[in-house]
């Protein structure tokens, strides 16, 4: 909620979300939950206003993580026998949205989830009932027959109704599952082709027609493309950005940057797969398999980079029990830097300003400036000199979401790495 007081952010070094480099901080002064104005602190402003020193401190944007889960997956615990129901994920979901603003993310977009239980999480924050970033959600991702969320057998032919995925099998599928999710209040639709890539599942008509409905009632598209044809299909059908494009070759990504889509790789869950081992259930010959795909990945967002192609910041953060909310968040810009060549400032960029579109609020939120809406964190060390300061909680000295300074306990950050007992680990899209 919208906080009517006047804050001040005094000293300090910024880093602003759009220059290429840091500048001395005079001062920001937020009225409400926006920033009235950055640099020379206004007559008479201190007076009666909340003054912040962040003198030997660095400031940014709040973090905008492109692609969490939260409903996706739910861990055991003692006592509980049905994990995968809706009252169990939504209790989950409660939970774990606080550690993920506590790791300076104030942000998120989660592309998929169970029932429509991200949509409410999303309004319970909203309002104020519980502390959590900004929620930006999907509902359950539409696939086929041989998509990443099909899980219909010969028995059950629908699947099961807690899948992260929902079966469309026709045109007709297509535009009622977005019509009904548009009813429901998604903020956009996620569709997923095949798992690593190797087929396509959904053709090109199938997707211009999620595109055509969902663009109508204004929400954006977003897919799970590992593959080459439907890579250049989702370009050419103008969803709003692709996940993965592991095996696109030359000519989809001529599409892909002819069609200017942006392009979210996702690195972060697949690397931490190949650092995991067995006791986290991931077994060898499943972490070579991954080796080689996020090699290609890596390669193709190397040339994809290089045709311009805007590349956007997710982790896959509760996709599976390996991927802890508030852990991992700020990973991804470490391997943008080490794997693709960026900057340590165009990986901030990429996770604050470039993001703020996978939220819905392109140039309303990402930088710091008047007029933009207050999301901001200060760290106690240079996330420019060592980008991994990103993935350390315990160096964020505070977190100011929407104007208001989000209140944190040292009980917040230990229980930022604690999981319960581990269950289910498949790690999807
Ligand atoms: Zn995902």
């Amino acid at each position: 909620m919208a906080a009517s007081k006047r804050t001040i952010i005094k000293n300090g070094t910024l880093i602003d979300g759009v220059s290429s480099s840091a500048v001395a901080n005079t001062a920001i002064v937020i009225e409400g939950n926006r920033i009235a104005s950055v640099g020379a602190l206004p007559p008479g402003a201190e007076q009666g206003a909340d003054v912040l020193d962040a003198a030997q401190q660095w400031i940014m944007p709040g973090m905008i993580d492109g692609h969490v889960h939260i409903s996706s997956h739910q861990g055991a615990l003692p006592g509980v026998r049905f994990t995968s129901t809706p009252e169990y994920a939504t209790l989950w979901c409660a939970r774990i949205v606080g550690k993920v603003l506590n790791a300076g993310v104030t942000g998120i977009s989660v592309p998929g989830g169970k029932w429509f239980v991200d949509a409410a999480v999303r309004d319970a924050v909203a309002g104020g009932m519980i502390e959590g970033p900004r929620i930006f959600c999907a509902g359950r991702a539409l696939t086929p027959y041989g998509g990443i969320f099909d899980n219909s057998t010969p028995a059950n032919p629908q699947g099961t109704d807690d899948s992260v995925g929902v079966l469309c099998n026709s045109i007709e599928d297509y535009l009622r599952e977005t019509r009904r999710q548009a009813q429901r209040g998604v903020n956009m639709i996620k569709v997923a082709d095949s798992y690593w890539g190797d087929t396509q599942t959904i053709s090109l008509p199938d997707l211009e027609a999620v595109v055509g409905e969902a663009h109508r009632r204004n929400l954006p598209v977003c897919t799970h493309s590992r593959g080459s044809g439907s890579t250049r299909d989702a370009a050419l059908a103008s969803v709003d950005w692709i996940f993965h494009a592991d095996w696109a070759t030359d000519e989809d990504l001529d599409v892909v940057a002819k069609k200017k889509i942006p392009i979210m790789p996702v690195f972060t869950q697949c690397q931490i797969i190949t650092e995991q081992d067995e006791k986290m259930g991931f077994a060898s010959a499943m972490r070579d398999r991954v080796k080689r795909q996020l090699d290609a990945n890596y390669a193709a967002i190397r040339k994809a980079r290089s045709r311009g192609i805007e590349i956007l910041s997710g982790t896959d953060s509760g996709n599976a029990a390996a991927f802890a909310h508030g852990a991992y968040h700020g990973r991804e810009p470490e391997l943008l830097m080490k794997e693709i060549g960026f900057s340590a400032m165009e990986a901030i960029h990429a996770c604050t300003r470039l993001n703020a579109k996978t939220i819905g609020l392109d140039g309303k939120v990402g930088v710091i400036a008047p007029g933009m809406l207050a999301d901001i964190i200060v760290w106690k060390c240079d996330p420019l000199a060592d980008i991994r300061v990103l993935q350390q909680p315990e160096h964020l000295s505070l977190i100011i979401k929407d104007g208001r300074l989000v209140e944190r306990g040292r009980e917040g950050f230990r229980a930022l790495r604690t999981e319960p007992p581990r269950a289910n680990v498949t790690a999807q899209g």
